[in-house]
C-alpha cells in the first residue's frame, strides 16, 4: 500500500482462506470438489490474488457471475474450469469458446440463440429452476426436464458437461424449509437418474452452496459451489458455520484527530448525538463512501486498542467520530472496523445484522476507494 493511503484499508488473510478450503474440503467429503465463488471481486476480497491463491491452494473450478469476471479469473489462472452462473449476452457466444469458459443455460431459447454466434462448441451446465424461482429450465416433472435436457443434448454446438440448480431456503432449519430444500434437491438428482438411465451420463450435479455444505449433506453434489464461508462469514448470521472457518477480511482505519467534547456539544450532521456529559472523541478516517454503511450512525461500534467505541452521530462520506472516553487514544493510532483486535472481534457479519443485511453485502460494499492488503498472517 502507498503510504500516503495509510487511511482505510482492507486486509486479506491468504492464510485464513486457505484454512478454510482446507476445512471445506473436509466438510464435502472426497467425491465432491470445490467450485469456489469468486464473483464480485470474490466477494469484495480481491479476484486476482484470491483465485491466485486457491489455485495454488489445489482448487480447481471456479465460478464467476457474468463474462468480465470470468475472463479475469482466466487471466489469473490459466488453467482453470471457469462457470458463468448467470446470463451472457448470446452475442458473445464466440468469446465464451475462445476463452473456454463454461456458460450456465438460463432456459432453452437462451441455449438456442447462444449457438447461433459460435463457430465451436460451447461447453455449458444446464441450470434447472428447482424452485428458487430465478433461472434455469422449468418443468412440472423430472422427466419432463430431463426430455428437454436430452433434446439440448443433440445439439451440436452445445457441449452439456452438467446440471445445476440453486436452493432457496438451504440455510434455514425448521421443517418447514428443509422440506422445501429435499423437494428442490430431490427434483435434480432425478433429472440426472433420468437421463443416465436414457444414456446421458453427465460429468457434473451440483447443487451444494455455502449454507447446503454447512448445514445438509452434499455429497451427492460433484461440487461444492462455496462462496460465503470460504471467506468465513456465514451464510444465515446468528446460525453457527463450522468453527475452523475464519474471517478473511478485515478492515481498518486511522484516528486523525481527538478532542475533548463539553455536556451539551454536538456531533456531526444533523446534531443527532448531544454529548450527555464531557467526553472524549476521535475522528475515524472512513465513511460510507468505504462501504462503511451510514445505518452504522450512532449504533456501530469499532475496536481501539480491543475496546470497543460507539460510533457517536451520523457516519460522514469520508470520516465518522466515536467516544473514546475510556480508551488512551491518540491521531495516528489504528482502529478495527471489522476484526479481531486483542481478545474482541467485530464480524462483517455482526455489522450487517445492525444494518438488517447479510454479510455478503457488507463485504461485496466495501468500495474500490479501499486498498485491498494481502497477507499471510492470522487475522
Ligand atoms: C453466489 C452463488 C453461490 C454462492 O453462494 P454462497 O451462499 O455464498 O455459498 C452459489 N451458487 C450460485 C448459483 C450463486 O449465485
Amino acid at each position: 500500500m502507498k503510504p500516503y493511503l495509510k487511511r482505510a484499508w482492507a486486509e486479506i488473510s491468504l492464510s485464513n482462506l486457505r484454512n478454510n478450503v482446507n476445512v471445506i474440503n473436509e466438510m464435502i467429503g472426497e467425491n465432491t470438489e470445490i467450485m469456489a465463488v469468486v464473483k464480485a471481486d470474490a466477494y469484495g476480497h480481491g479476484e486476482h490474488q484470491v483465485s491466485r491463491c486457491l489455485w495454488e491452494s489445489g482448487v480447481k473450478y471456479f465460478a464467476v457471475s457474468n463474462l468480465d469476471e470470468a475472463i479475469a479469473v482466466r487471466n489469473s489462472c490459466p488453467e482453470a474450469e471457469i462457470l458463468i452462473l448467470g446470463y451472457t449476452p448470446p452475442e458473445y457466444g464466440q468469446t465464451l469458446a475462445d476463452n473456454n469458459i463454461i456458460q450456465g443455460i438460463v432456459s432453452s431459447e437462451y441455449a438456442h440463440e447462444l449457438v447461433k454466434y459460435t463457430s465451436k462448441s460451447i461447453r455449458c451446465h444446464v441450470k434447472i429452476d428447482t424452485g428458487m424461482g430465478r433461472i434455469g429450465l422449468k418443468y412440472d416433472t423430472p422427466s419432463e426436464c430431463a426430455e428437454e435436457i436430452l433434446r439440448l443434448s443433440e445439439c451440436e454446438k452445445l457441449s452439456i458437461e452438467g446440471i445445476y440448480t440453486h436452493f432457496a431456503v438451504a440455510d434455514c432449519d425448521d421443517s418447514e424449509n428443509i422440506e422445501y430444500t429435499d423437494k428442490q434437491e430431490k427434483y435434480i438428482l432425478d433429472v440426472y437418474s433420468e437421463l443416465v438411465s436414457r444414456g446421458l451420463k453427465l460429468r457434473h450435479i451440483h447443487f451444494a452452496n455455502s449454507a447446503t455444505i454447512s448445514y445438509r449433506n452434499s455429497t451427492k453434489s460433484t461440487l461444492a459451489r462455496a462462496g460465503i464461508i470460504m471467506y468465513g462469514l456465514c451464510p444465515n448470521y446468528p446460525m453457527e458455520i463450522n468453527k475452523r472457518l475464519k474471517s478473511v477480511m478485515a478492515l481498518k482505519a486511522v484516528i486523525s484527530h481527538v478532542k475533548a467534547v463539553e455536556k451539551g456539544d454536538s456531533i456531526s450532521y444533523g446534531r443527532t448525538f448531544i454529548a450527555p456529559e464531557d467526553m472524549v472523541v476521535a475522528t475515524v478516517t472512513i465513511g460510507y463512501a468505504d462501504g462503511y454503511s451510514r445505518l452504522l450512525s450512532s449504533k456501530g461500534e469499532i475496536l481501539v486498542h480491543g475496546k470497543r467505541c460507539a460510533i457517536i452521530g451520523r457516519v460522514c462520506m469520508d470520516q465518522l467520530m466515536i467516544d473514546v472516553t475510556n480508551v488512551q487514544a491518540k491521531a495516528g493510532d489504528i482502529v478495527t472496523l471489522i476484526g479481531k483486535d486483542g481478545d474482541d472481534e467485530i464480524t462483517a457479519d455482526e455489522l450487517a445484522s445492525i444494518c438488517s443485511t447479510i454479510g455478503y453485502e457488507v463485504v461485496c460494499g466495501i468500495s474500490k476507494r479501499v486498498p485491498r492488503i494481502f497477507h499471510e498472517g492470522e487475522e
